[in-house]
């Protein structure tokens, strides 16, 4: 007795049938009706097509490249309308986007993905950024106002901390005796966030997930795509600046153009260590990986415009991946290279562990306040098949941006920070076990290892100067 949300006219096709498209599937059979036979799947990878042809889905064995996705995506929507569904890495999100409104269809992906080469071929680190991929994204919606949806970036994160965010101001509004109505505009809830005063947002994320047998070494072991953490953990550290930051990073970058809501750093993400907080662990590190939600956030709650703006939260991801994804870094970053075996964690080979992700919301009267789900890969597998904890963080909220664009079907352009929360979380919410508020008194200057004087910042705790792990 599943909810159905709608009916989808048209083919579903999906781009890559890997650790998300495959979680993705179950639920799209689940909640929502369609013709069986126009759901297909283009993917490259012979190892996903067994799969595929046990469960007697079509599939096209072919890569997308920039010469073949207009003739191959237009073969398959001859009807101008259908469903595109782009769960794959090394395809741009961009042009894939602005070809499905062109055919009328309907468009959804979990990234602002480049074609392949762009991570590593591309000199200029400023090139490499999110920021510069966001804003081109950004800057078509504003030439193209409108028309089909296309809906960029809602996985779990980017894509569902957004709507945590919201949900978290409503909350803390609430427990300081304000008013917690929902607002109605983009400019009321980035006057909310101020008016709480809330300094910035970490995106505090530990995944505990594990399984019995060590890591083996030279092999690449995440709980998600292992070709796209290795592409983001090299791309550089990223952050949403804020107006509250009295200093700035030595190797930090500002951009010229666009919204100039972050900035980067002169360092790769994924050995870019930040001190952090989540409900298990409690302080931590996490890596400052780079996100595009670090940008939207930060673009979505400023009060003003530019580089200088009235307010502005600071916002980054502070990652803990899984103990074996860790070690993982520690031995690509110390040898200088990616291990050339790689494998994503099974729902059946994890024995323990939890992927705590939320968003950490501080500098505010109630210093700060964690707010997210705790969900482990027990619950996951009595929730939904083929995939792990992590993974359906990201499909549910896939399922929620599709009930989103298929309820909102010509909303042009939009990232998760633009959709309606309470809706997309309704739907999300039955596969994100337990979803719960935690508030800490603890800040970056407790716990710090005093026997080695460091250059913090006493008057500010939240300042990023602190937050930076030396
Ligand atoms: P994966 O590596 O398991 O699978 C990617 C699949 O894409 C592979 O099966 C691969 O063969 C296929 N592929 C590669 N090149 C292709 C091409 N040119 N055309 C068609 N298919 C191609 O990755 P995953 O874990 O399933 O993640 C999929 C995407 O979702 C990645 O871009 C990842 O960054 C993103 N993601 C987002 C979130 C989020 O929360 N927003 C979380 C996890 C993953």
């Amino acid at each position: 007795s599943y909810p159905v949300y709608g009916r989808i006219e048209g083919p579903i096709v999906m781009i890559g049938f890997g650790s998300i498209g495959k979680g993705t599937w179950p639920l799209i059979e689940r909640h929502f009706e369609y013709d069986a036979d126009k759901f297909v799947v283009i993917e490259p990878d012979a190892r996903q097509h067994n799969f595929l042809k046990q469960h007697k889905l079509r599939y096209i064995d072919t890569a997308l490249t920039p010469d073949n996705y207009r003739e191959v995506l237009s073969g398959l929507f001859p009807e101008g309308k259908g469903f595109c569904v782009n769960l794959s890495v090394d395809t741009s999100s961009l042009d894939i986007l602005k070809h499905c409104r062109e055919l009328g269809v309907l468009y959804i992906d979990t990234v602002a993905e480049p074609w392949a080469g762009f991570y590593f071929d591309t000199a200029d680190n400023a090139a490499r950024t999110n920021y510069a991929l966001r804003q081109a994204v950004r800057d078509e919606k504003a030439k193209n106002p409108g028309g089909p949806t296309a809906v960029n970036c809602c996985g779990a994160n980017p894509g569902m901390v957004s709507w945590f965010v919201k949900e978290a101001l409503l909350t803390l509004a609430r427990d300081t005796g304000r008013d917690a109505t929902p607002p109605t505009s983009r400019e009321s809830w980035a006057k909310l966030m101020q008016g709480l005063g809330v300094q910035g947002v970490h995106i505090a994320e530990r995944d505990t997930q594990a399984r019995r047998t060590p890591r083996p070494r030279n092999v690449f072991v995440n709980t998600w795509s292992v070709e796209g953490f290795i592409a983001e953990g090299f791309q550089p550290a990223e952050l949403g600046w804020g107006t509250h930051e009295p200093w700035f990073p030595e190797n930090g970058h500002t951009h010229d153009t666009g919204c100039q809501a972050a900035i980067w750093l002169d360092r790769p993400g994924a050995i870019t260590r930040v001190h952090t907080w989540c409900p298990t662990p409690g302080p931590q590190f996490g890596f400052l990986v780079t996100h595009n939600e670090a940008i939207s956030i930060s673009d979505y709650y400023t009060v003003g415009q530019g580089a200088h703006p009235e307010y502005r939260p600071t916002c980054h991801y502070a990652y803990h991946p899984s103990d074996d994804a860790v070690l993982s870094l520690h031995e690509m970053f110390g040898s200088g290279k990616q291990q050339t075996r790689h494998h994503i964690l099974t729902e059946d080979e994890i024995v323990e562990g939890i992927d705590e992700l939320g968003v950490l919301l501080y500098g505010h009267e109630k210093n700060a306040l964690w707010f997210g789900s705790r969900l482990s890969n027990e619950e996951t597998r009595d929730l939904a098949p083929y995939q792990n904890a992590t993974g359906l963080q990201v499909t549910s909220a896939v399922l929620a941006g599709m009930v989103w664009a298929l309820e909102n079907p010509e909303a042009g352009i939009v990232e998760a920070d633009e959709m309606d929360h309470a809706r997309c979380l309704e739907v999300q919410r039955p596969y994100l076990g337990p979803v719960e508020a935690h508030y800490t008194d603890w800040t970056p200057l407790q716990d710090r290892w005093e026997h080695f004087p460091e250059d913090i910042d006493e008057n500010e705790p939240w300042a990023f100067r602190n937050v930076l792990a030396t």
